[in-house]
């Protein structure tokens, strides 16, 4: 096996700004009472839940080179997308008071599953505390109108605002997962863990991108296997894969990774994005009551769930540790209080 090379990753990011915000590395440690249970391959948790930034999440990791790359173009204010309940949100919220922007955040109503907390806490709650200025609509193309009208104002006004998609996913969010995969294999080399799968839960795909541009940089025999929490059109999730892919290495000047390993695992969207399924609440409660680690009902409860059933059917390698990557979200709980609100009362 060729050894890894994780320091020339390093290297390849040294050019792009980045504004230091996440506080990392995070933590990768074992799952005892899980694997025990399971009784399959032994389980590890990469904790990007914990990247500090507002309750962290993944997007910190991403908003670390976007708003490095706003700062360096001389914006003089962040505009961003997300669903109203969007951890990319508030993230991006955090990170503009942290670094001083003005934040536009422009959310959207448009997803299947409504409580009276849906609309006014979790995420949202927090959006508002972090001074960021909400524009919530219906869809996707009231958005597209809203930016323009943000972007006509800011104009006149001679501002210029930096303008971040849906999730941080574009090639610039995505070299925050590069620089994951060369902390994750730093501290695997570390702890003589030698994984041979790495779940995470993927939607906008920026995570899922970074990491296989990351790992494949390094030679690493590491497979990543993104649990689709998001997209009703698998192929079209496919190729999107492939494309930021592409742009990612590009951007890099690293070679892209093979087609063969870009695995997007489908079957557990339930009835659409941010929609409960019934296998999300059981592996929520599961991973909350066997190990203390709050997930979250639209991203990362999916892809434990994708998991579990993995584990349980044998159709992981028991003998190949699996780390899984907890992308964060806990504040999406409080947003599905009649769905999660176990009857333990009584
Ligand atoms: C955004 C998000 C994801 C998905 O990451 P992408 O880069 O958009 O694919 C996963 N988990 C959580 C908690 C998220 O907020």
């Amino acid at each position: 096996m060729p050894s890894p090379r994780e320091d020339s990753t390093g290297a390849l990011l040294e050019p792009f700004p980045r504004e230091t915000i996440g506080h990392l590395p995070t933590p990768l440690h074992p799952l005892p009472r899980l694997s025990a249970a399971l009784g399959g391959p032994p389980l590890w948790v990469k904790r990007d839940d914990c990247t500090g930034l507002a309750t962290g999440g993944n997007k910190t990791r991403k908003l670390e080179y976007l708003m490095g790359a706003a700062r360096a173009e001389g914006a003089d204010g962040i505009v961003s997308f997300g669903a109203l309940q969007s951890n990319h949100a508030r993230q991006t919220a955090a990170a503009a008071a942290a670094l001083g922007f003005p934040c536009d955040l422009i959310l959207v109503t448009n997803v299947n599953y409504h409580e009276p907390a849906w609309e006014v806490s979790g995420n949202r709650l927090l959006d508002e505390l972090l001074g960021a200025k909400l524009h919530i609509v219906p869809d996707e193309v009231a958005a597209a109108q809203c930016l323009q009208a943000l972007l006509g104002r800011a104009n006149e006004a001679g501002k210029q605002l930096y303008v971040i998609p849906t999730g941080g996913s574009n090639a610039v969010g995505a070299l925050g997962y590069v620089n994951c995969a060369s902390e994750l294999l730093a501290q695997c080399q570390a702890l003589e863990l030698r994984p041979g799968t790495l779940v995470s839960a993927t939607s906008s795909l920026g995570t899922q991108s970074g990491l296989l541009v990351g790992l494949h940089a390094a030679r690493s025999p590491i497979r990543v296997r993104g649990v689709n929490t998001y997209s009703p059109d698998p192929e079209s999730q496919a190729q999107a894969l492939r494309r930021l892919c592409d742009e990612t290495a590009a951007l890099i000047g690293s070679e892209p990774p093979p087609s063969d390993s870009l695995c997007i695992e489908n079957g557990f969207l339930g009835g659409g994005y941010g929609v409960p399924s019934e296998a999300m609440q059981r592996a929520v409660e599961e991973v909350a009551r066997l190990e203390g680690i709050l997930l979250d009902p639209v991203y990362s409860g999916k892809a434990m769930a994708w998991l579990l059933a993995a584990v349980r059917a044998g159709r992981l390698n028991p003998e190949e540790p699996v780390v899984f990557l907890h992308t964060g979200g806990s504040p999406g709980l409080f947003a599905y209080q009649e769905c999660l609100s176990g009857d333990s009362t009584a």
